[in-house]
């Protein structure tokens, strides 16, 4: 017997109606590439949204249709989330910071007919149009004068004039929900990028879940500032989640510096702000240099690599943010696990508090997980026995955009290259990449534990931990370590410093001291070309 309730697909237009008809006044403030800050509500993003997807209707293009964007996070990249999807063609952010040709490659992969680009990335632009025959148009996101007049470019037109003269009403079309809404490329660390194709139902009930209390608990009292690239897997859905929650978003543009980030959350009394580690080491330095103190912000999530301990400490203890970890990755759109802790878990000594704190955290509903040994057979959740993190769930990925690389689930679940243990409360930590795992001795070490130990050293501003061949072990762990300006360590005084922190055999062989860590387009420390950089290195006992 089927149930007797209305049927409505979930479709990404609902989001920005239900924002502009019940949260229309709410603000949304963008840092823009000029410099200066824009303001305006959830019912001008309605209407903006709905001249792009009239101009998308002018410039002929079909549904499915993918319309590129290399853009930070600002209100008009905000507008295409919703012209673009809402309307039935496919959005795809594309990751600047990449090189440019495989940004080309990405664009051509993807089969973009058009692509809009924030003026910061011009010079990219200018460099690779002639490499996309696909792309029929190029929207630059400006002002009409803004636009110089001899770039090059053929089919250039700024954004302002390209929606300028479309009406601002458009009647949303309804459609499967499965059909795709959004599409983004993994950073391609081994082999060429693949892509993650977004549907609009994974994408609202992703939205639903990112808004839930033990996730990013977002409502209407929010002021969010998501300094996670909308770039990158749709800023961790948060341009969504604030939509539906009509939340107020608060958007950095280009200026992910200290200073410029830490006056957003002032001015804007942010409450709530997303990023990776390396954006809020950037602002906790400047904080620290000039001594200041947030007065609304009271929580951020942190994720995309491992959340360094001194890093939850400073936020919980000296500002009185909380930290919430966060981990998930482009497949899984983006969120899986979120760190916060349980009833039970209330009145524990600050100490152990800290030790879940560092983990992944749990499994947000909707995401399943397990670990498996190598013959795929389930691991126990005892917080200790390490495995291959498996994942299933509605936003999760099911196969790669044009099936490259094959099929990649085993079994229903999705293998995340992650290797991690759960414990009895079901709290994930995360060790490792698979790539990255270091075996000594028939035992592993987690470099994430010794990387996060070398960062709680005063004068250490990164760390890294690689395997290096060891005659008798395999490998040993070194830790490649960049110094904060000005500040120094000894190599055995760092080494001691692990002392009592770690087994004897997990204490890394050597410090090897590097003027900075390679970081990829995704602010991930790039072990690859760390590795490339040491291939010289020889351990001292080997
Ligand atoms: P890519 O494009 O390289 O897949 P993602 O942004 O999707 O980039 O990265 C996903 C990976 O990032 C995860 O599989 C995991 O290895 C790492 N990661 C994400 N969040 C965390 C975290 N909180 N702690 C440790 N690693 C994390």
């Amino acid at each position: 017997m089927l149930g007797l309730m209305q049927s409505h697909p979930l479709l990404i237009s609902a989001l920005i109606e239900h924002a502009a008809r019940h949260h229309g006044d709410g603000q949304i403030v963008s840092r823009r590439v000029e410099g200066d800050i824009h303001r305006y509500t959830w019912a001008d993003v309605r209407r903006r949204a709905m001249q792009v997807a009239n101009a998308l209707d002018a410039s002929g293009l079909g549904a499915g249709d993918r319309v590129g964007t290399l853009a930070w996070n600002g209100y008009r990249h905000l507008e295409l989330y919703f012209g673009v999807s809402g309307s039935g063609r496919v959005l795809h952010t594309v990751n600047p910071r990449l090189l440019p040709e495989q940004i080309a490659w990405i664009v051509n992969h993807a089969e973009d007919r058009i692509l809009c680009f924030d003026m910061t990335f011009l010079p990219i632009v200018k460099g690779i149009h002639s490499h996309c025959p696909g792309v029929k148009q190029w929207i630059a996101l400006c002002d009409a004068d803004k636009l110089p007049a001899d770039t090059g470019i053929p089919h250039l037109v700024s954004y302002e004039a390209w929606i300028g003269s479309q009406a601002d009403r458009y009647d949303w079309p309804v459609f499967d929900e499965n059909t795709a809404s959004s599409m983004c490329y993994t950073s391609g660390t081994t082999g060429n990028p693949k892509a993650a194709l977004y549907s609009h139902r994974s994408t609202v009930l992703h939205a639903y879940a990112a808004a839930l209390p033990d996730v990013m608990s977002l409502s209407a009292r929010d002021s969010v500032l998501p300094v996670v690239p909308m770039f990158h897997v749709n800023a961790w859905g948060i341009p969504y989640s604030a939509a539906m929650t009509g939340a107020k978003l608060v958007f950095p543009g280009g200026a992910l510096d200290g200073k410029s980030v830490y006056e957003l959350i002032e001015g804007e009394k942010v409450t709530f702000a997303a990023g990776v580690p390396t954006v809020w080491q950037m602002m906790l330095g400047h904080m620290a240099q000039n001594k200041l103190k947030f007065s609304t912000l009271n929580r951020t999530v942190i994720g995309g690599s491992a959340c360094p301990p001194a890093m939850i400490d400073t936020f919980r203890n000296q500002y009185g943010v909380d930290v919430l970890h966060a981990w998930g990755m482009t497949e899984m759109s983006p969120l899986g696990t979120l760190c916060t802790l349980k009833e039970k878990h209330r009145d524990l000594p600050e100490a152990d508090q800290m030790k879940l704190r560092l983990k992944q955290g749990r499994a947000i509903f909707g995401v399943d997980m397990k670990i498996v040994g190598a013959d795929e057979q389930e691991l126990p959740w005892d917080g200790k026995t390490y495995g291959d993190l498996y994942v299933k769930g509605p936003w999760i990925l099911g196969s790669y955009f044009k099936g490259e690389g094959g099929d990649p689930l085993r079994g229903g679940w999705f293998p995340t290259g992650d290797v991690a243990t759960i414990d009895a409360d079901g709290f994930m930590q995360i060790t490792d990449r698979s790539k990255d795992v270091i075996k000594s001795g028939g035992e592993w070490i987690s470099s994430i534990d010794v990387e996060n130990i070398a960062m709680a050293h005063p004068a250490v501003a990164m760390a890294a931990c690689i395997g290096m061949p060891h005659p008798k072990w395999d490998e040993r762990p070194i830790v490649a370590v960049a110094l904060k300006p000005g500040a120094e360590v000894a190599r055995d005084e760092l080494l001691a410093f692990f002392d009592g922190k770690l087994a004897k055999w997990q204490i890394p062989d050597d410090v090897v001291f590097v003027d900075s860590i390679p970081i990829g387009a995704t602010g991930k420390m790039l072990k690859t070309k760390l590795r490339e950089q040491l291939k010289d290195y020889r351990l001292p006992s080997a």
